[in-house]
């Protein structure tokens, strides 16, 4: 029986991993934590007997409390408890399938634990890839990825030598906007923004995949993940997402991933590693496909992409301001408080007024976010 604990269990990761779960027999969830969806915590819950429940509010974590008293369940708030979850003794595996910055502290202190980490929470990566990455290799701690790219990289990589990588090629199924020009995206809006070709994910990533901002925070994490430069990952946008991402070696041979768009495929793969399961589902139908294309990413239209490369290329806070500026800016945009092409203008006004602070420690780190805030607030 694998045992795992999951943040972020109410958002489309955790449910897609509690399928995961469902359908194998033998994963013991002994934690969950979610921000503001105790409906559904609660059910998550009475369907899978944790032991630990980690809400974000003590308001609501008092309300499941008050729901839940039948059950044998401790539940936990703030950071406090998210990190109470990420840390449980009996525990193999996290999962952290929250959304944000958030995600640090706990994904830190489960590392410490001797935790493996199923991450799906990229923002961690992105912002802190310099402490989690030595950290985890200190603590003999796996750092699985649950994004489909990078399970495909991932994937790619067994059984090959790492140096003998030459570049990964990151697919990106360039958005719901593919084509526009900056003109045509004046007067998009939310709904709009949140209709995505091929994937059903969370509100937030989305967003970040119509602007392509979400490739930048997935060229970082790659970046971090498979410990190579930025200028080794080429994005190629590929609108069919059938090939989730390849990796090209010093031979010219390129070996890839490919499968029908479903999240649990890689989130099966990563609380299963190395091992491969039966997953029921859509399968690929080469003669039904009619055609797999290719083309290069518009960095003049969406120009979130190319500021993410910059960021990651310079490194230190700068990916943190870029990550931290597009959360507000993104959260704002949701709110219907500003357009959407002002996401990345926001992302580089802040980008251009921070001092970069090389090596951050998690402090500075988590100061920079605060002070990115301050400076949105101020002026947008
Ligand atoms: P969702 O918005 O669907 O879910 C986010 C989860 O985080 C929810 O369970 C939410 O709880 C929880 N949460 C948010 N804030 C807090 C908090 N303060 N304390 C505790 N829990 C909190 O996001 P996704 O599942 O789409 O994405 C999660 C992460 O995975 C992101 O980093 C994303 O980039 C990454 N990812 C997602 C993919 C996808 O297909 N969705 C693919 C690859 C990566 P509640 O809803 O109860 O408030």
């Amino acid at each position: 029986m694998k045992k795992i604990a999951i943040l972020g269990s109410t958002g489309s990761i955790g449910t897609q991993t509690l399928e995961v779960v469902r359908e194998n027999k033998d994963i013991k969830v002994l934690g969950l934590a979610a921000g503001n969806n105790i409906k559904l915590l609660e059910e998550q819950i009475r369907e899978f007997r944790p032991k630990l429940a980690a809400v974000w509010k003590e308001e609501k974590a008092k309300e499941l409390r008050e729901n839940i008293k039948d059950l044998d369940v401790k539940v936990v708030s703030g950071m406090d408890g998210l990190i109470e979850v990420a840390v449980m003794e009996e525990s193999e595996i996290l999962v952290t399938a929250i959304v944000g910055m958030i995600g640090i502290r706990p994904t830190i202190e489960a590392i410490k634990a001797g935790k493996d980490i199923a991450l799906a929470n990229k923002e961690t990566l992105v912002t802190a890839g310099h402490i989690i990455m030595p950290l985890a290799k200190e603590h003999n701690v796996a750092i699985l990825p649950v994004d489909s790219e990078h399970s495909a990289i991932f994937q790619s990589l067994q059984g090959n030598k790492r140096g003998q990588l030459h570049k990964i090629l990151l697919t990106a199924s360039g958005g719901p906007f593919r084509g526009r020009k900056q003109e045509d995206l004046v007067n998009i809006q939310v709904e709009d923004a949140l209709r995505h070709p091929n994937w059903e994910m969370g509100r937030k990533i989305t967003i970040d995949s119509s602007t392509l901002v979400n490739k930048g925070l997935e060229v970082i994490e790659a970046k971090w993940l498979f410990d190579v430069d930025i200028d080794q990952i080429e994005v190629v946008v590929h609108p069919q997402s059938i090939i989730h991402s390849m990796v090209e070696y010093v031979d010219g041979a390129i070996i890839a991933e490919l499968g029908t768009p479903d999240m649990r495929l890689p989130i099966q793969y990563a609380l299963y590693y190395p091992e491969r399961r039966y997953l029921p589902g859509d399968r690929v139908d080469f003669a039904t496909l009619s055609q797999l294309t290719f083309e290069k990413p518009d960095l003049e239209t969406f120009y979130g992409l190319r500021l993410a490369m910059e960021a990651g290329k310079a490194g230190g806070s700068l990916p943190t301001v870029f990550n931290a500026a597009n959360e507000l800016a993104v959260s704002k945009f949701l709110d219907r408080k500003i357009g959407y092409l002002q996401i990345p203008e926001i992302i580089e006004d802040c980008m251009k007024n921070h001092k970069n602070i090389l090596n951050p420690s998690v402090e500075e780190i988590l100061q920079t976010e605060v002070n990115v805030y301050e400076q949105i607030e101020s002026r947008w």
